[in-house]
């Protein structure tokens, strides 16, 4: 039985030097095939055709080239799509590609199925399966470049991590894949036009601002009322909204970059007075925006989106404060593609 062969494309350019440099070849021949992997998007050794025949083979001996598969495509009357991704072991994620008119925007799943456990979500039905690899990310949002360009005649212009999983509890690897997507050896985007969706770990919104990431940063905060927050996302019992301020403020601190934070309203459960008192001091904390998110059912009824009065009053509150709302209507309802409804239905 063969030795199981390595994912070439999980070595990093200096990996990929050296390992020429040490079967005797030169370390340059790396810089080549760096380019085939990521650049070019070489799906197989054969497309490498500036690398002789003899260490093709030789790379096909020790490695293989994963990639995901697009297994369905879904479109939305209001042009949102939809893409069933493969990966390498079978198991499957989902990716978005929402446009608007000034803007099209992928969103890309960090693991398959979630930890977390979020009463309001669909992926959180999936229990977590495994991390996304940072090839497994750069390919998703390679394949909603593609799609855009074809059916929306436009580059993608942003990254949303809001697809299924925890993007904090894939910490390195989500970082990895937004190192290729920003390079130029990549996609070359910028990270002003990235954003990380978390639904809030302390301690590694401190990590990032340790890293000097540059990209921006959401949290679906939903509640900024301890046991109100603990009864819709139960996992706030480990990070308290006390620890998670702390973490805004250290992020702020370091980054100098506003947050965002997704909210949705829903039908007696978080429509109250003192509900939006407690945004609203939340929301003194450190500099930030509001995006409130129409709710998306995914069940029997338990969650219902709150009267349009109650959100209303949010708005007018917030506004009137001087805080930034925006009301994110739903993209991509009639195809399971909205904010929470990715549960790999198909
Ligand atoms: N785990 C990360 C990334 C997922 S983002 C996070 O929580 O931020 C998905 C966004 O959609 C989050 O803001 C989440 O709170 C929100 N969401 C989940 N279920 C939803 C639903 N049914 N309707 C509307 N928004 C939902």
């Amino acid at each position: 039985m063969s030795m199981k062969k390595k994912d070439i494309r999980a070595l990093t350019k200096d990996q990929l030097r050296s390992f020429f440099e040490d079967s005797g070849d030169k370390a340059f021949r790396g810089n080549q095939v760096y380019e085939w992997l990521w650049s070019k998007g070489a799906h197989s050794f054969d497309d490498m055709t500036n690398i002789s025949l003899a260490t093709r083979q030789m790379l096909e001996e020790n490695f293989v080239i994963n990639h995901i598969r697009v297994d369905t495509m879904q479109r939305s009357k209001d042009g949102t799509i939809k893409n069933a991704v493969r990966l390498h072991d079978g198991l499957i994620v989902e990716s978005v590609l929402i446009p608007t008119p000034s803007r099209t925007t992928a969103c890309v799943s960090s693991q398959v199925g979630c930890s977390l456990d979020c009463k309001f979500c669909a992926t959180a039905r999936l229990k977590r399966m495994r991390n996304l690899n940072p090839d497994e990310i750069y390919d998703q949002v390679v394949a909603i470049d593609k799609e855009s360009r074809l059916y929306h005649n436009r580059p993608l212009s942003n990254i949303v991590f809001m697809g299924m999983g925890e993007p904090l509890m894939n910490y390195n690897n989500v970082l990895k894949a937004i190192d290729k997507i920003t390079s130029p050896e990549g996609l070359g985007m910028s990270p002003k036009r990235i954003t990380v969706s978390t639904s809030g770990v302390p301690k590694m919104i401190k990590k990032m601002a340790d890293d000097e990431v540059r990209f921006k940063l959401a949290v679906s905060l939903h509640s900024a009322i301890e046991d109100v927050r603990t009864s819709i996302m139960p996992f706030n019992e480990n990070f308290p909204l006390s620890d998670l301020r702390e973490s805004l403020e250290y992020w702020y601190s370091k980054t100098k970059s506003r947050i965002t934070y997704e909210y949705v309203v829903w039908d007696k459960i978080n429509d109250r007075k003192e509900d939006i008192n407690a945004l609203l001091e939340f929301c003194s904390y450190v500099p930030c925006k509001v995006n409130l998110i129409e709710y998306n059912p995914i069940d029997d009824g338990e969650f219902q989106q709150a009267s349009n009065k109650a959100i209303d009053q949010y708005i007018n509150v917030l506004e009137s404060n001087g805080i930034v709302v925006n009301v994110r209507r739903s993209r991509g309802k009639d195809i399971d593609a909205a904010c929470g409804q990715l549960a790999n239905k198909s």
